[in-house]
């Protein structure tokens, strides 16, 4: 049993199947990839896992608890955290602001910043907020302006603000798109050394294969919304089932 398990979900749009029939296992602190042409449905899915999409059939239990009928912020507070397409943080703030803000929703039901606003408090979040950061490779950057970021530091920021918030399963949706080489290099590096930790289970999904290659340690491709084949990064590589997928693209 993985700690995702995703069976027979189906999701349409109007005439259109985004989603048919996907059944998906992802195990517990691995890595696990989803790939496929444009279209394939891999946002649809992912947006499924966190409450933004309902499927029309089929069941996502996470950690033995169904996802099904839960609010996004309910379902974040059951583990799951998703890393957007496009950077969302607040660009009028520092970075170490920035971090701070998810702290709070960290802290348990004991400690609330309506309940404590007190100054140790504040140190405590600013504390933790600056160990995150010191944790991605951030702490040099802690008093910057968010907004005047490259995009690659924009996205480590908004990576810090889900880690901090110590999920279980991390959703990346294309983490490198619309990065310079080095910041993608960067990214890699960082995602590899969270990987390696063995305390967090990441899905990706990603465009870029020199990124899904250097991370993944299992790989589900989709093709018009269906899963193609699931299997190690090297029975990918090269299967004719998958060329075909992207030949087609
Ligand atoms: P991918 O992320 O693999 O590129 P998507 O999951 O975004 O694919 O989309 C899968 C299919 O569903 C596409 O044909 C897309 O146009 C369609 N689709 C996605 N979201 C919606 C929506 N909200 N309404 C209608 N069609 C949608
Ligand atoms: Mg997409």
């Amino acid at each position: 049993m993985g700690i995702l398990e995703v069976k027979g979900v189906n999701k349409r749009f109007g005439g259109l199947q985004a989603l048919g029939d996907v059944n998906l296992s992802v195990a517990e602190n691995t890595c696990h990839a989803i790939i496929g042409p444009n279209g394939a449905g891999k946002s649809t899915l992912l947006n499924c896992l966190v409450g933004k999409l309902i499927p029309d059939s089929g069941s996502v239990m996470f950690d033995g608890q169904s996802v099904l009928g839960r609010k996004p912020h309910e379902i974040n507070q059951m583990g799951i955290s998703r890393v957007f397409q496009t950077p969302e943080i607040f660009a009028d703030l520092t970075v170490l602001e920035n971090v701070m803000i998810p702290c709070f929703a960290a802290r348990d039901g004991a400690f609330r910043m309506h309940a404590y606003e007190t100054v140790e408090a504040e140190a405590d979040i600013r504390d933790m907020a600056m160990t995150m950061l010191e944790d991605v490779n951030m702490a040099h950057k802690a008093e910057e302006h968010a907004g005047s970021m490259s995009r690659g530091d924009k996205r480590r920021l908004e990576m810090a603000m889900c880690l901090v918030q110590k999920p279980k399963l991390l959703l990346l949706d294309e983490p490198t798109a619309g990065m310079a080489r080095a910041d993608t290099n960067n990214t890699i590096e960082l995602l590899k050394s969270i990987r390696d930790r063995r305390t967090i289970t990441m899905c990706i999904i990603e465009h870029d294969m020199n990124v899904v290659f250097s991370l993944a340690e299992r790989i589900t491709v989709l093709a018009q919304g269906t899963p193609l084949v699931e299997d190690v990064p090297d029975k990918i590589k090269g299967h004719p089932k998958v060329r075909e997928a992207y030949l087609g693209e």
